[in-house]
């Protein structure tokens, strides 16, 4: 299989990259409305929320400063386990910022959940969390999220920045794997 199956790969498409867009303008203003008189720093991670970032921050319309985090999740397979390593720490210091970190997807939650509190050790003047996808049947934690783009079954998904083995990020819409792909 090469880039060029990427389009038959998918088995059905859940978001265009117009809903996504869409959504996103939505969750950008009510996010302007929030912060704009706040010292607002959006914090992304890597990988799978490189769109997301992108395209929310564009929808904001004023100065929005952003930051990377990049970990690793040791588990089993795609199962994340809690327990997380910084592969790349955030190069600003946070302390005194108000912090939206800014998500792909939530799934058990137990990596966004140890990314939450790290940062809130580091003395923020807030810290909320705003991401694209969520699965509600498989939260192991529950993580309040301020917020969310859309509410999904729990199935896996690719596209939009979301990968399965480091592809089909490149996607503009967000679907589910044939099974094919998995064989
Ligand atoms: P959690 O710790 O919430 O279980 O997992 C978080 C990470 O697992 C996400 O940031 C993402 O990288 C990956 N992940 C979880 N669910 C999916 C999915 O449906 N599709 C893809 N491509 N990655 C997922
Ligand atoms: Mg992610
Ligand atoms: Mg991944």
């Amino acid at each position: 299989m090469d880039a060029s199956d990427a389009g038959t790969d998918l088995d059905h498409v859940l978001f265009t990259e117009a809903q996504i867009h869409d959504r996103l303008q939505e969750l950008g203003d009510r996010i302007w409305a929030d912060y704009k008189d706040k010292d607002l720093l959006l914090v992304g991670v890597l990988k799978g929320a490189v769109l997301v970032m992108a395209d929310l921050m564009r929808t904001l319309p004023g100065s929005a400063p952003m930051d990377w985090m990049a970990v690793s999740s040791y588990g089993s397979g795609t199962k994340s386990s809690g327990v997380v390593r910084i592969l790349k720490d955030l190069d600003t210091d946070i302390s005194g910022k108000h912090v939206l970190i800014v998500e792909d997807i939530i799934d058990s939650g137990l990596t966004l959940n140890w990314i939450r509190s790290n940062l809130l050790s580091r003395d923020p003047a807030s810290l909320e969390i705003c991401t694209l996808l969520r699965k509600p049947d498989a939260a192991k934690v529950a993580i309040d999220c301020r917020y969310v783009g859309f509410d999904i079954p729990n199935e896996f998904v690719v596209g939009y920045g979301l990968d399965y083995d480091e592809r089909y990020r490149n996607l503009r819409d967000i679907g589910t794997l044939a099974p094919h792909v998995y064989s």
